[in-house]
């Protein structure tokens, strides 16, 4: 199975993922903490990306691409963090297409006061108020797009609730 998982930042993906991927048996791989040990390595791809998620922007696609190349298995993976693009999206689609696309929904509200939380416990380096609004703005310009292009494949689930509920809704459909 090959499974995606979408949402805002603060949205509760990255959370998320790591439950479902450990009930599914799948590889849990996301990008972001996949380039967040790439430059604590300081690596030539982690520090070039550095460069762009320090500040709350994509990182270019050619450098993304590597980094997914390098990671991705042939099957049973839950992907968190990519695509966040249109092009990503179209690069999966012609090597790896996805079985299913779930998308968490949370109100903007919620977000912002989720990653103003996770600022004060984990100290993320991009959880600060200015890179959480272009993280936002991000979001919107370039990823939202992928709920329409994925339209069809898309379980669209509230994201406002407790952990273990989403999950709990999530796993039977999953494994019908
Ligand atoms: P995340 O931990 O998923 O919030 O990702 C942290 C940061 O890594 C994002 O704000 C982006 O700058 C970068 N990043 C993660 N995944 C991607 C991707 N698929 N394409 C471009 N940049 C990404």
């Amino acid at each position: 199975m090959k499974l995606i998982i979408l949402g805002a930042p603060g949205s509760g993906k990255g959370t998320q993922a790591k439950l479902l991927a450990k009930d599914l048996k799948l590889k849990h791989i996301s990008t972001g903490d996949l380039f967040r040990e790439e430059y604590k390595k300081e690596t030539k791809l982690g520090i070039e990306a550095h460069k762009y998620w320090g500040k709350g922007n994509l990182v270019p696609e050619d450098i993304t691409k590597d980094l997914i190349l390098k990671n991705l298995p042939k099957n049973n993976y839950l992907l968190d963090g990519y695509p966040r693009t249109i092009y990503q999206a179209k690069f999966l689609d012609e090597n790896f297409t996805p079985d299913f696309i779930i998308v968490l929904d949370v109100p903007y509200h919620t977000l912002k006061f989720r990653l103003l939380r996770r600022a004060e416990i984990e100290g993320r380096s991009d959880d600060t108020e200015e890179i959480i609004k272009e993280r936002f703005k991000v979001y919107r310009k370039q990823t939202s797009p992928l709920l329409k292009y994925y339209k069809d494949k898309i379980i669209l689930v509230d994201g406002d609730r407790k952990i273990e509920e989403i999950e709990k809704e999530l796993i039977p459909i999953l494994k019908k």
